[in-house]
């Protein structure tokens, strides 16, 4: 396979010299010129015309990239235009055996069978030199596969390191994506915040469309990107890569792992208990029946209007619901509205109390047992993954994958619950002592917001049953359960 391999009848009229620039950060291929130069020395050597430089520049020919001027050599080759092909090395020309094969057959068909390397020259037209191009061609693709594994080793080590990475300024920090932005950092905060004490994503994106808080490309929030941004373990000071936690981070967190965590567990309990629908009843889940003690459900019955007999209105209603979905004695029902007002001026009334006071001072001795429910929630978590893993292997059926799951939900859902009992306290920072000025603004609020203050100083508030045929809903019926 050296030059005096070449049969000297086969006289090359017309040779194409292929080069091909590639993405080089290790800086470890040649230049272009240096490709260009060599080649046409062989070509020169070997007595060869040389009837057209193809040059293509391109990232790398591993990426399936298309290369326009290899195509048009193609193209010549098969028309008859050249008959014989120049390369500074056969990985210019594949880095794949799949493309290798499909130019054996261009060549095959066009009768084409020298190609000359610098290091090697091939002849396509017996078995050895197809066996030796195949062997390259194999070789080339392993360097290549090889260097994609170097660049992932070294973003690895960058995650390990962790440093910043990605092409997007993420929302709370500087373009270095190292220094905090204050004033974002402060609307994360304020997110995280009210999503613990149990306000949506819905309604906190809408918050900050409403005050006019772009995203970091300067777009909307949308539930699903705000969701994104306080789940990310970026704003804990958290490197994350490829979907886990390497380390800690060069720059510092907005939030802290603990509350991160707290995001978590949420999502994962919302996840658990399903969407939500929208909410439209400022009590819903916190009233229970005074005669059967099950939980009251919200309906709306529209009823004709008393004023003219013929208008629909619909009335909002609390109602004690029975059949098996509910178990409830079905006998009670209270009008939402007065009862929505009396509980709202009792939970403000309530933030001024000196008992209030007392009740939250008793809340740092509660931290520690915070801390072991989020433990138990992040290893029920991996658990479930760990399910899944095993489902996805194919190593448990779908059937065993559900068996297993159930419980693990379940658990991660009561747990969640008692986290979101006892997290809900900082809702209230502020707040405290402030019932009557909170009064002023309280319309202004929306739903989720105003059922997330409640939600924190109410368990729940039993009703009572009416008397007959009473017109208004009297203050005793109303019954409250405060948490703190
Ligand atoms: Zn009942």
């Amino acid at each position: 396979m050296t030059k005096t391999d070449v049969p000297p009848h086969r006289r090359i009229l017309s040779a194409a010299i292929y080069a091909r620039i590639s993405s080089d950060p290790l800086g470890q291929s040649l230049g272009v010129q240096r490709q260009l130069e060599d080649c046409r020395s062989l070509a020169e050597s070997r007595g060869w015309n040389v009837g057209e430089e193809y040059v293509d520049n391109d990232a790398s020919a591993y990426s399936g990239k298309s290369r326009p001027a290899y195509q048009r050599m193609l193209d010549d080759l098969r028309s008859g235009k050249r008959d014989s092909v120049v390369v500074y090395n056969l990985d210019r020309l594949h880095r794949q055996p799949s493309e290798l094969e499909a130019f054996v057959a261009v060549c095959e068909s066009a009768g084409v069978r020298d190609v000359a390397t610098v290091t090697a020259d091939i002849d396509l037209g017996n078995d050895d030199g197809l066996f030796m191009a195949r062997i390259f061609a194999a070789f080339a693709a392993k360097e290549s596969g090889r260097k994609s594994a170097r660049i992932r080793r070294k973003a690895l080590a960058n995650a390990q390191a962790g440093l910043p990475h990605g092409p997007v300024r993420p929302f709370g920090y500087e373009d270095d994506k190292i220094t905090i932005r204050e004033s974002e950092a402060a609307v994360i905060r304020q997110v995280v915040e009210r999503f613990l004490a149990g306000e949506s994503m819905r309604s906190l994106s809408a918050w900050l469309t409403e005050t006019q808080v772009p995203t970091a490309r300067g777009a909307e929030w949308r539930p699903s990107s705000l969701g994104t941004v306080i789940r990310s373990a970026r704003i804990a000071g958290l490197r994350e890569h490829k979907g886990e936690i390497v380390g800690p981070a060069v720059w510092d967190g907005i939030i802290t792992v603990d509350q991160r965590n707290q995001v978590l567990a949420r999502f994962a309990a919302r996840k658990a208990s399903g969407r939500r629908a929208p909410r439209r009843y400022l009590l819903s889940g916190l009233l229970r029946c005074g005669r059967c003690g099950t939980p009251l459900y919200t309906s709306t019955q529209h009823v004709k209007s008393t004023t003219n007999g013929r208008q629909v209105r619909r009335s909002r209603r609390y109602s004690c619901m029975s059949g098996p979905d509910h178990n409830g004695c079905g006998k009670l029902t209270i009008v939402a509205e007065p009862v929505e007002q009396i509980i709202t001026a009792a939970v403000l009334a309530r933030l001024d109390s000196p008992q209030l006071a007392d009740a939250l001072s008793g809340r740092i001795a509660a931290d520690e047992q915070l801390a072991k429910l989020q433990e138990q929630v992040n290893a029920d978590q991996s658990k479930l993954d760990e399910l899944a893993g095993l489902y996805a292997d194919g190593a448990i059926t779908a059937r065993e994958w559900m068996a297993a799951r159930v419980p693990v939900e379940t658990r991660i859902k009561t747990v969640s619950r008692q986290i979101t009992d006892q997290t809900t306290a900082p809702i209230l920072d502020g707040l405290i002592g402030n019932g009557t000025q909170l009064a002023q603004s309280w319309e202004s609020l929306n739903l989720d917001r105003q059922h997330a203050i409640i939600r924190a100083v109410l368990d729940f508030a039993t009703i009572l049953p009416g008397r007959r045929g009473a017109q208004s809903v009297a203050l005793e019926r109303v019954q409250p359960q405060w948490i703190h």
